[in-house]
């Protein structure tokens, strides 16, 4: 009885499984031509200044549309690339799109900053920041408007070889950020050894905040910690006016989330902007939100 159980339990487990290991390997073997002909896009989501309404940049997310799945997000297909050398190409088609981008905008008198995220694989990765250095001058983008998100637990892999690699990114002038601060190692005295620049609370408190006290405390103690060590405080997950309202009374810096805007393609992001940019007077324009 208890073997047919078993064998009934492989039978119907076996089929799930294998389709799980099967779509694994297919994105792996697939995602190299994917970001070859043009499945893979990169979404842009704006970054606001806390209380105005100023745009100062906006996080490249990646998104794949496959031919059989459809749209895969970020949070299925990452991992499976960053266990593969892929991931260097993934970062480098984001970055080098992220950098057209802001050249762009800089040849409008758009003064903004566009945000990567790095996996860990980048930061173990001695050549990196040479990359990063030969593609900032390829593109004529000064470095402080180009930033990288990296995780904590990312950094804490192998921190003997990112650290290296953390400093020669920051002393090319790139702003570092501290991404999903709060869940997994976050501590004070952790925050203070990293060379960054700026902390993204992580959105699962940011979204909490309405209805516990307790995701409130901690996104108030992530802005007090990050002022105190001089870094520019994010909050991430910003969906309605009470969140944002809340975070402006705690001196927040900057807001991102679905209030403002979900990351949106190339084109709409453009039109997005196009419609919430107030020509200053003089020659300069700056993009102001009229919201
Ligand atoms: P992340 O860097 O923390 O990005 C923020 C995520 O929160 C994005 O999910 C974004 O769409 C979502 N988000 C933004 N505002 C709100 C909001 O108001 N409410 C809610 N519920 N969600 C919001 P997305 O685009 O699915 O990306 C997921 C993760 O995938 C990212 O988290 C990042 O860790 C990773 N990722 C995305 N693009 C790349 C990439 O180019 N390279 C690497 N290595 N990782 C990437
Ligand atoms: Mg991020
Ligand atoms: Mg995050
Ligand atoms: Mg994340």
């Amino acid at each position: 009885r208890a073997a047919r159980n078993a064998k009934d339990v492989v039978r119907g487990y076996a089929p799930a499984m294998g389709q799980v290991f099967l779509r694994r390997f297919q994105l792996v073997t697939q995602f190299r031509q994917a970001l070859d002909t043009g499945q893979v896009e990169v979404h842009y989501q704006p970054k606001v200044a806390l209380p105005g309404r100023q745009v100062v940049g906006a996080e490249a997310l990646v998104r794949w549309w496959h031919p059989e799945y459809g749209r895969l997000d970020p949070d299925e297909f990452v991992p499976v690339v960053e266990a593969t050398g892929l991931v260097d190409a993934l970062t480098s088609f984001v970055m080098e799109r992220a950098l057209i981008k802001v050249r762009e905008w800089m040849d409008r008198d758009l003064r903004m900053s566009v945000a990567v995220n790095l996996s860990v694989r980048n930061l173990n990765d001695e050549s990196f920041p040479d990359r990063v250095s030969e593609a900032l001058l390829r593109h004529d983008v000064p470095p402080e408007l180009l930033t990288f998100e990296l995780t904590e637990s990312s950094v804490m892999e192998e921190p003997e070889r990112s650290m290296p690699v953390l400093r020669r990114l920051h002393a090319l002038g790139v702003v570092l950020a501290v991404d999903d601060f709060g869940t997994g190692y976050s501590s004070l005295a952790y925050l203070r050894t990293l060379p960054v620049d700026e902390v993204k609370i992580d959105k699962s408190f940011v979204l909490g905040m309405g209805t516990d006290l307790s995701d409130m405390a901690v996104v108030r103690t992530i802005v007090e910690l990050g002022h105190s060590l001089d870094l520019v405080v994010v909050a991430e997950g910003v969906e309605d006016d009470a969140a944002r309202d809340q975070l402006v009374g705690m001196r927040c810096d900057i807001a991102q989330g679905y209030l403002i805007s979900r990351p949106l393609p190339e084109d709409r992001f453009e039109a997005w902007l196009q419609a919430r940019t107030v020509k200053a007077r003089g020659p300069k324009s700056e993009t102001v939100l009229t919201l």
